[in-house]
């Protein structure tokens, strides 16, 4: 994928889910990999609690609750919550590829991608590349 596609797949993502451009939740606030609980699902929100695991995907998020934060960043953490529980059911995809888009992952790389669930102008875009 060179950086115009990438430059497409990054605004086709920005559209459909505009969550995406959030900088201190979502994969911006995070290193691209799976999450450090679970080691299986995307990597969404930066946890800070002195037993927080690290970065953590969505489901381990809501398991930690504000827990998960140190005390001074525990109303960061409910609104983190909070933003995470309202996204769409397709989360972990739209994260995945975002990483795609900016390089820090290689389409190829991500071992279980289902794009098949991601809407259709997503799709488009991966084709097109
Ligand atoms: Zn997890
Ligand atoms: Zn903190």
């Amino acid at each position: 994928m060179d950086g115009s596609a990438r430059r497409r797949l990054r605004s086709a993502l920005l559209e459909v889910a505009p969550w995406l451009a959030a900088a201190e939740v979502g994969p911006q606030a995070v290193e691209a990999g799976r999450c450090d609980a679970c080691d299986d699902r995307p990597r969404l929100l930066p946890t800070c609690g002195p037993a927080g695991p690290g970065a953590v995907c969505r489901d381990c998020a809501v398991q930690l609750g504000v827990d998960g934060w140190c005390e001074g960043h525990q109303q960061e953490g409910a609104a983190a919550l909070a933003w995470a529980a309202a996204l769409p059911a397709s989360w972990a995809e739209l994260v995945i590829l975002w990483w795609v888009a900016t390089g820090e992952v290689r389409p190829t790389a991500w071992s279980g991608l289902d794009t098949s669930v991601l809407p259709l102008p997503i799709r488009r875009s991966l084709l097109l590349s």
